[in-house]
């Protein structure tokens, strides 16, 4: 049985040699326990903040121990009632082909209802987080102008499609000109902006936003929130969710001074994380779930094929290759 380990911890952008490839013998489920076979995995930037040896909203991966990631697993031995085989379930699982659970944290996933890897995104935690944001923190209002960053990925291109389905003016930014396009086509986006080949944010961010930004969904942080901010309009709202530019940074990062802005326009930026949210998960889901049978969101994903692979995908976040979720399939 194949596992997957932190060797150590990375310092700047995590490399292969942070992860150790290990075996043991199959695990056998005692009374009350599952077997569980690893099909979906799903690899996250935020996993790079558990790497670190830091106290945060969830504890540090520990050195030699199995790394873990939202994963869609299949039954295939039950002596748990709740349970049987052939059922899937979705939950927080370790990095490991087969492993044992007393069923915990786990819920079981229908793929009648959807294909079962929608549940690690569109269905899962980043369109939650997508959704979420933009409720409790964004409060979106129709004919507003909602920025996004990391805007063809998981948690963005969720994010800009809830922005056109409640008829506001959605702007992108994302790192290529094929993400442009496809955020453009496949989206709806109204326009988009290009980071990588942009020399000027803040121009192109007010040029994109003729009407000013009401609200920014910052994936991303560093140089282009700053460019965001500059451009908010009076009682903007600024969902702090990701900042996945600064996740390999060795030093503590500093920025433009920008607080005269804030206060002259009232604007309210919030740090957000969809775990604190977890009671109203079931009607955010519902309400994703009514959308995408309405044909009113889509979604991409980026599926890598193999266990060994995911170490890669997961660093491969951090290289944008991915277009919507990144997942691996076992
Ligand atoms: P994505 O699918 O967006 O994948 C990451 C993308 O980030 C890459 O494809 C890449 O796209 C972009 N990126 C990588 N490096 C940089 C950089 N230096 N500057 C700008 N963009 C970069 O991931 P998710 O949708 O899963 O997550 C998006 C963000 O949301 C992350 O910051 C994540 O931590 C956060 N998040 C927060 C949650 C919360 O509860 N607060 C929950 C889930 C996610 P490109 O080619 O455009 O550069």
């Amino acid at each position: 049985n194949k596992i997957i380990e932190l060797k150590q911890r990375p310092t700047g952008k995590p490399s292969l040699n942070d992860f150790e490839f290990t075996e043991e013998d199959m695990p056998q489920p005692k009374d009350g326990e599952l077997l569980l076979q690893t099909k979906y995995v799903s690899v996250d930037p935020y996993l790079r903040g558990r790497m670190r040896d830091e106290k945060s909203y969830i504890p540090p991966f520990e050195i030699g121990k199995p790394l873990e990631s939202g994963i869609i697993a299949e039954v295939v031995e039950s002596n748990n009632s709740n349970f049987k085989k052939g059922d899937f379930v979705n939950g927080m699982l370790q990095w490991k082909q087969f492993q044992t659970s007393n069923g915990n944290g786990l819920n079981k996933v229908d793929r009648k209802n959807a294909p079962l890897k929608a549940y690690l995104g569109v269905l899962g935690l980043t369109g939650l987080t997508a959704y979420l944001g933009l409720e409790k923190i964004g409060k979106l209002q129709k004919g507003e102008t909602l920025l996004v960053s990391g805007a063809a990925g998981a948690v963005g291109s969720v994010a800009g499609q809830i922005g056109k389905i409640k008829g506001c003016r959605v702007v992108g930014i994302a790192g290529s000109e094929e993400k442009i396009d496809q955020i453009k086509e496949k989206f709806s986006f109204d326009a988009a902006i290009n980071y990588k080949t942009t020399s000027n944010m803040k121009k192109a961010i007010e040029t994109a936003c003729p009407n000013g930004v009401d609200v920014y969904f910052d994936n991303v942080g560093g140089e282009i929130l700053d460019a965001a901010l500059v451009n908010m309009n009076k009682f903007g709202r600024v969902i702090n969710c990701g900042a996945i530019s600064l996740y390999n940074k060795t030093e503590t990062q500093t920025g433009p001074r920008v607080e005269p802005l804030l206060i002259k326009n009232s604007i309210l930026m919030q740090g957000f994380i969809v775990r604190d949210f977890v009671k109203d998960f079931g009607p955010a889901q519902k309400q994703l779930g009514k959308w995408m049978e309405d044909d009113k969101l889509n979604y991409l994903e980026t599926v890598v094929e193999g266990f060994d692979s995911i170490p890669q995908a997961f660093i491969d976040l951090f290289n944008g290759k991915n277009k919507g979720k990144m997942i691996v399939v076992v």
